[in-house]
């Protein structure tokens, strides 16, 4: 699912990325959140770094499943 237009670009240039953690191999990801929703930052010798996110930084729509299951739970 891709929420609008910013994060449309932002995963054409791969600074969003929606994969599974345990998929990541070019990098670390540096928080533990359940999501599959991901900021990719700039490489240091040859590794990524990864920030899980919760919601879209440009329209704000909530994206990790994490949440989705907070949301079923209610
Ligand atoms: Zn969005």
């Amino acid at each position: 699912m891709i929420c609008c237009e910013g994060m449309e670009n932002a995963m054409n240039y791969e600074i969003m990325v929606k994969t599974e953690k345990y998929k990541v191999r070019d990098g670390r990801v540096l928080n533990d959140i359940e999501t599959e929703y991901f900021i990719r930052s700039g490489e240091e010798s040859g590794v990524f770094n990864y920030v899980g996110i919760n919601f879209c930084p440009f329209c704000g729509k909530p994206l990790s499943r994490g949440l989705w299951f907070a949301e079923k739970k209610k």
